[in-house]
């Protein structure tokens, strides 16, 4: 603790102990630069901590360029190409952790997601990192000679300066707005953020109707803005969830018609003219009940679908109900925002930024790595990729 005024020095200054701050400081005390990591949480890595469940989905082995979201779409693609999902395997291996695939390339840890954050600690320590924790910013002013930036634990002093402090998802783990008041103070543009993967709200009468399914879930292809994910859909009690629904609302906004193939992988009109063909006296609800959860068949035959044996739906109605399974409109009013958001779209504008060093335009010296950047990844272990990718670019320069 150095309550003074005396500057403390280092080479580099990283704020934000989390995946981008770690993996960045670790790099570049590892090249023997002088690294010191403050964040103003209790204790680092929290959003690893929380992460997967409890188990880290730490990467993605098909990770590409195509699996993100930015106004700049190959910013990150230098970044990624030079530090893979190999590599981070590589070191999850060494740390001896054990670890599975789950599905489409997402790997978690058997056992913890401590084990990452533990892992990250010990090759910060070998590299002799030093982290404070509880360590708030007041202010950053820049010199001829470097950054001096004012905290709770006093003055410290650094060649480069490097903002790892992640987005706005989740307030209560720590997630605050500095990195973007930061890339202000230094002339960068941000562009406007909201929260992504992040659970829909339905109003009115979609609400009604379905708010009592609470925990029904059903595979769907879910579709907006010319994206489409087929996956699971939770529904909640104040709207909809599981991983179909996280990835499209990172590409869905108030007003955007958002649409729910509810049987993916069936010809929904082949399939009812077979049933009619061959169980026309079952009633439309019971033969649904077999493709998809038997409430949700009742549902749609109560608000949507005609309530009647099969057989009595003439070819036109049997087109209307296809194209209502194909295709059903779902009007979400908004999301439940960055109190359970996974992360945060949009950030500090990456065009002022080097996709392969991570260091401002603007200001020498300054880097931005991790979520506070517009690079934002879809579910399944992108956004620790690009975390892990993007701070280790920056610890090769810093
Ligand atoms: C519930 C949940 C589960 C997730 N699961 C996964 C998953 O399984 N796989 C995956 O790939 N991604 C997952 N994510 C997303 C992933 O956690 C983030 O994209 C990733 O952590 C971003 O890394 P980062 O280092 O940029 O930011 P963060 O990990 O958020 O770290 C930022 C750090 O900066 C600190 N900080 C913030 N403001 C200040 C300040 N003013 N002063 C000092 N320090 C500050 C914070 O305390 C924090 O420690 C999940 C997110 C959430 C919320």
């Amino acid at each position: 603790m150095n309550p003074g005024r005396t500057p403390q020095h280092c080479d580099v200054l990283v704020i934000g102990a989390g995946a981008a701050g770690l993996m960045c400081a670790l790099t570049a005390g590892r090249r023997g630069r002088v690294v010191q990591v403050i964040d103003h949480a209790n204790k680092p890595g929290k959003k690893i901590l929380m992460s997967g469940g409890g188990r880290c989905n730490f990467t993605n082995t098909g990770t590409s360029a195509a699996n993100f979201i930015s106004a700049n779409p190959h910013f990150c693609k230098s970044a990624l190409a030079r530090y893979t999902p190999a590599d981070f395997i590589e070191m999850v291996e060494r740390h001896r952790i054990a670890w599975h695939e789950k599905e489409l390339g997402q790997l978690f840890c058997d056992i913890s997601s401590k084990l990452i954050v533990r892992m990250l600690l010990d090759e910060c320590q070998q590299a002799a990192v030093r982290i404070r924790t509880d360590c708030a910013v007041e202010g950053i002013e820049r010199g001829a000679d470097g950054f001096r930036v004012r905290t709770g634990h006093g003055l410290f002093h650094c060649a480069s300066l490097v903002i790892a402090s992640g987005g706005l998802s989740i307030p209560s783990m720590g997630a605050s707005g500095f990195g973007y008041e930061v890339a202000r103070q230094f002339g960068h543009a941000v562009l406007p953020t909201r929260a992504g993967l992040v659970p829909l709200t339905l109003s009115g009468r979609h609400q009604e109707r379905l708010a009592d399914l609470s925990g029904v879930a059903l595979p769907v292809e879910a579709r907006c803005n010319g994206q489409a994910f087929r996956n699971f859909m939770l529904l909640t009690h104040r709207g909809v969830s599981g991983p179909a629904i996280l990835q499209i609302s990172s590409y869905w906004q108030p007003g955007d018609d958002l649409r729910l193939d509810l049987l993916p992988g069936h010809d929904p009109l082949q399939w009812l003219r077979d049933m009619k063909r061959e169980r026309g006296t079952s009633e439309l609800r019971t033969v649904l009940a077999e493709v998809m959860p038997k409430r949700m068949a009742q549902r749609l035959c109560e608000h949507w679908l005609p309530d009647r044996p099969v057989r009595q739906l003439d070819e036109p109605q049997l087109k209307q109900a296809a194209a209502l399974l194909a295709d059903f409109p779902l009007v979400a009013s908004g999301t439940e925002g960055y109190r359970t958001a996974e992360v945060t779209l949009g950030g500090v504008d990456t065009r002022q930024v080097s996709s392969s060093t991570l260091e401002s335009r603007q200001v020498p010296g300054l880097y931005f790595v991790g979520e506070v950047l517009d690079v934002t990844g879809w579910l399944g272990g992108y956004n620790f990729q690009w975390a892990w990718a993007s701070g280790h670019a920056a610890g090769q320069a810093a």
